[in-house]
């Protein structure tokens, strides 16, 4: 399995569990769902990234979810028995694997050396997250990232957004992905950050209720002070 070797064994992720807060990282793991809504249905997956003992429990929660909620269409009741299955299996069999985390880590653009993560790099991973969130990208959020970002963020790097943006394959949520960033943000770029992902929320015009809760989750995990960020506004900003 192990073709494609990561350079060196890796033996310790720096970084810490978002769900627990404590241990370290140490695995991932990916479940598919079904919910059923009488006439459609919807496929999804949920990704996690944290402490073996927390992916187990959030993978096996999620088969007890969909043991209760995942039964209202035709479709959803042939799918989801199997689904189920998978994650009972894919749960119980959850263990560390650092390896396959620090993989992960890597594809959504974090790098190993927490010394080397940079306020700019922490803005592309969060920005990528929330435009990707829907499974799809659309070109309208990333220009809007892009122009935001010329004008938020020293040597703003359009390629390195890119980069995340070419396989916006099943990320955690935004909100698990701030928590795990948030001992790498000072203040200052706390609120910068935050102002850019507010400025991409309202890249259409107006904010959807799925992005207003990704932005609270986002406040929450960075442990940023909202009104900090009022007061600030207070003072009138100079617009471009
Ligand atoms: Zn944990």
């Amino acid at each position: 399995m192990s073709d494609n070797p990561v350079n060196s064994s890796v033996n310790e992720i720096p970084y810490e569990c978002p769900y627990c807060d404590t241990a370290k990282i140490e695995t991932t793991a990916t479940a598919p769902y079904v919910r059923g809504f009488i006439l459609a249905y919807v496929l999804g997956y949920k990704s996690y990234i944290g402490c073996a003992s927390c992916v187990r429990k959030k993978v096996l929660g999620e088969a007890g979810l969909s043991a209760l909620v995942g039964w209202f269409s035709i479709t959803s009741l042939i799918i989801n028995p199997f689904l189920i299955i998978y994650n009972l299996i894919q749960g119980l069999l959850v263990r560390a694997t650092p390896e396959k985390a620090a993989r992960k880590l890597k594809k959504m653009g974090i790098p190993l050396n927490r010394e080397t993560l940079t306020t700019n790099q922490i803005g592309y991973i969060l920005a990528a997250n929330m435009i990707a969130a829907d499974g799809k990208v659309d070109p309208k959020e990333v220009r809007v990232a892009e122009e935001m970002g010329e004008k938020i963020f020293e040597d703003f790097d359009e390629a390195s957004l890119h980069i995340l943006l070419a396989e916006p394959e099943r990320m955690p949520p935004v909100g698990e992905v701030a928590k795990l960033l948030k001992n790498q943000i000072s203040e200052d770029a706390k609120k910068q950050i935050f102002n850019y992902l507010t400025a991409i929320a309202y890249a259409d015009g107006h904010v959807a209720a799925e992005e207003k809760a990704m932005l609270a989750q986002v406040a929450q995990a960075i442990e940023l002070d909202l009104n900090s960020l009022r007061n600030d506004q207070g003072g009138g900003s100079p617009a471009g």
